[in-house]
């Protein structure tokens, strides 16, 4: 059987300098929690980003758990958030026992649709944040979605974690709201083994990333014994785990530049097939990470997503559907959505997502693309 196709797979530099950085920490004994590569690791992300200050965390879901804390998420309170994502953009709303109204996608970005987040408001209108996200690297609408927030007085987060380095009028997804969180999960972009960064861009960031690594080295108060005056959590990034992340961080863009490549490649050779069409690409104002190529099959296709994935996974390559939207998954099925026409239910039944590992040669491109168009024969 010909090699394994992954959907995304970690993807060391070729260079080494992921080793470097751990070899470095090994030297200096720095294996645990804090050292150079945090701190060094942080400041990149900032310098690359455009954030005024970071803290790095061992995951994107924590970085989303102290988000919610930042914006001072009481219990009982509503959260808005996009409908159409992986269920680790939701669940930290439940952590602080927050209680979710999902919102609808737009077909343009398949991201939150600013018509239902209005509604939204007009339905609960003391609501006061918001969760973003840039699935699959497709920047959200995001000057209308934070014109909304603002004139509602609303905390923006964004969760970057599957769009590091996708650039929206010259800024980067992650950067816009009050809080953006990255991931450096194993199949993201750019991977640390595990880990996440919690990033803002608000005037008092600063004092804001404080808090935050405050709350995620235990809530230790600065006393000589141990204090604590609040409930803390062990959420810190190891040392070694970001000098991956550095490593990593020198090859983002020629890994953006890949995943852009196999888009286009896939969107080229499928072109035949009428009933496919790709995920939603650059427009005017953004330029996309393309994390995963995605794409959607009209209605009346004959051929389903699904017979699609069983092709592919009988040729030893891995594919996946669409994210289910929270609406539909039976642990949220008691809170509220708001609807704009089942976009994100359509998105799901209709699409799946490509393989799109870095690491592919043009002739696993030629494969996949076989396979798939064999589907129609
Ligand atoms: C991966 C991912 C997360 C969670 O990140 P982890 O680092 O795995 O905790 C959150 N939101 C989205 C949209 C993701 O794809």
């Amino acid at each position: 059987m010909s090699d394994r196709i992954f959907l995304a797979s970690p993807h060391m530099s070729e260079e080494g300098y992921e080793r470097e950085f751990i070899q470095e920490a090994f030297d200096t004994n720095w294996i645990a929690p804090l050292g150079a590569n945090v701190d060094g690791f942080e400041n990149e992300i900032c310098q690359k980003t455009g954030a005024k200050a970071a803290v790095a965390l061992s995951s994107g879901t924590s970085a989303i758990h102290l988000a919610l804390k930042l914006a001072g998420l009481k219990k009982g309170e509503r959260v808005f958030c996009q409908s159409l994502t992986f269920s680790a953009t939701a669940n930290p709303i439940v952590y602080e026992a927050g209680i979710p109204v999902f919102i609808d996608s737009e077909p343009d970005t398949w991201n939150m649709s600013p018509a239902a987040l209005e509604s939204a408001f007009r339905k609960y209108p003391d609501t006061r944040i918001v969760m973003l996200v840039h699935l699959y690297g497709v920047a959200a609408k995001i000057d209308e979605i934070k014109e909304i927030c603002s004139r509602h007085q609303a905390v923006l987060i964004e969760d970057a974690a599957e769009s590091l380095g996708t650039v929206y009028n010259g800024q980067w997804t992650g950067t816009f709201g009050d809080y953006g969180i990255y991931s450096f999960n194993g199949n993201k972009i750019i991977t640390t083994s595990g880990g996440g960064m919690l990033v803002s861009n608000r005037e008092d960031a600063e004092d804001k990333m404080q808090k935050a690594f405050f709350w995620a080295t235990q809530s230790r108060e600065k006393e000589r014994y141990y204090q604590h005056k609040e409930i803390g959590y062990n959420y810190r990034m190891s040392n070694i785990t970001a000098g991956i992340g550095r490593g990593q961080l020198k090859v983002l863009d020629k890994r953006i530049e890949k995943k852009r490549k196999i888009y286009q490649y896939y969107k080229k050779a499928l072109s035949s097939v009428s009933d496919i069409t790709m995920m939603p690409f650059d427009r005017e104002e953004c330029r996309n990470n393309c994390w995963l190529s995605c794409l959607t099959l009209s209605v009346d296709s004959r051929v389903s997503p699904l017979d699609i994935q069983l092709a592919l996974e009988k040729e030893n390559i891995e594919s996946r559907p669409v994210w289910k939207p929270m609406h539909l998954q039976p642990v949220f099925s008691d809170c509220d959505y708001i609807d704009n026409g089942g976009v994100a239910e359509h998105l799901f039944k209709q699409g799946m997502c490509l393989p799109s590992d870095t690491k592919m040669t043009d002739q696993d491109l030629e494969r996949v693309c076989g396979i798939v168009r064999s589907c129609w024969k």
